[in-house]
């Protein structure tokens, strides 16, 4: 049995509970449990970009209810930093929880010889140690390199930079299926109830859903979780070299409850060629300069809003942009302070403006439907 359980949203407690129950997962008092989330970037649950913080908590609240104890870990992506922790609320339910955060991006690691042809010796975060369960609760979402995000490709948030480069370096499709082998989890309960779509994984269009997928085997659940969108998972690269290797139960069924779901997959072959690119010359330049550029080169060519004092007819009489900004890159004197935004270009501005005064520019540049 696949066992990839589908719950329609309606409590997170009540949803989480009715999905320990028909997996059967356990929890045992005293037990360490990781809670992996998907909080990279800093655009909220609403926006399809990350995972909802109620489902976080209810999850926490369950384990510690089970007298076990939940640590929260997460690592944004390289071009932005840790202050994506505090805008999207981290900080309050750490606090409200009185649990362990780990931001990935600063803990102690370890290295672990491995049997994979890529991950020979990986670097690890020493929690990894610690913890006695991994709970991976990632978003649904497609993504511009890999076509499509949920478990399998959330846990490349456990890792550092030279072994995320690693991975672009290698192939994406096969080192996400070998991460996956190296770092078993043992339960993943995605969520979907607002999906993206399009230029995913930061700044494509939103569709709510209001679903929860869930199962032990993340493989299983990836798979499900492609078809519950429409998409052939077969068309996903590392879905399909997971059913090569037979990762994907047999018996996996279609289980979609989405029938009129129209999702947009993006055209990632340009995007993987200039990814592979910039990580192979951040790579040597590394060597060299003993310095990395990735997020120079995010900053460069990725997305960057801009504010045209042409349109914004209220300026500075309208203040939406201004206050909703969480690192004050905007002021009406200067406009927008690009080199205040540019680790955390989280569009609250181009979402809150009425006059469309802030335009996006570079690659990846969001979709319609995402202010
Ligand atoms: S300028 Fe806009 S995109 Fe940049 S941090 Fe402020 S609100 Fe976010
Ligand atoms: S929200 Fe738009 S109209 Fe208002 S100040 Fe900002 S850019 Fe101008």
């Amino acid at each position: 049995m696949s066992g990839v359980k589908i719950v329609k949203i309606k409590d997170y407690k009540e949803n989480v509970r009715e999905i320990f129950s028909a997996l059967n997962f356990k929890i045992v008092s005293g037990e360490k449990i990781l809670i992996k989330p998907n909080l990279v970037l800093p655009r909220e649950a609403a926006t399809g970009a990350t995972t909802d913080l109620d489902l976080i908590s209810a999850l926490i609240e369950i384990i510690k209810e089970n007298k076990a104890i939940p640590i929260l870990a997460e690592g944004v992506g390289y071009e932005f930093d840790s202050r994506v922790f505090s805008i999207l609320g981290i900080d309050k339910l750490v606090r409200k929880h009185d649990i362990q955060f780990i931001d990935l991006r600063r803990s102690k690691t370890f290295f672990k010889k491995t049997p994979s042809p890529i991950f020979k010796k990986i670097e690890l975060p020493e929690i990894l140690k610690e913890v006695h369960k991994i709970i991976n609760v990632p978003k649904l979402k497609t993504h511009m390199l890999t076509g499509f995000s949920c478990g399998l490709k959330n846990l490349i948030g456990l890792l550092p930079l030279k072994e995320r480069r690693k991975m672009h370096l290698f192939g994406l499709a096969r080192s996400i299926v070998e991460l996956n082998l190296i770092i078993p989890t043992h339960l993943t309960i995605v969520d979907a109830s607002v999906i993206m779509h399009g230029k995913g994984p930061a700044f494509g269009d939103r569709i709510k859903l209001g679903y929860l997928l869930a199962g032990l085997n993340v493989f299983a659940v990836d798979f499900s979780a492609a078809q519950f969108l429409n998409i052939n998972p077969l068309e996903i690269g590392h879905l399909k070299i997971a059913k090569k290797r037979g990762l994907i139960p047999e018996d996996q069924k279609r289980q979609t409850k989405t029938e009129d779901l129209s999702v947009v997959l993006p055209k990632n072959r340009f995007y993987n060629l200039l990814y592979w690119l910039v990580y192979f010359f951040d790579y040597l330049q590394e060597k060299i300069t003993k310095k990395t550029s990735i997020a120079w080169w995010h900053r460069r060519f990725g997305m960057r809003p801009k504010l045209d004092i042409k349109k914004c007819h209220s300026f500075p009489a309208c203040r939406d942009c201004l206050d909703i900004c969480p690192v004050g890159a905007i002021k009406k004197e200067t406009g927008l302070d690009f080199k205040k935004c540019a680790y955390i270009r989280c569009l609250k501005c181009f979402e809150v403006c009425p006059y469309e005064a802030i335009i996006i520019k570079g690659i990846s540049r969001p979709g319609q439907n995402n202010g």
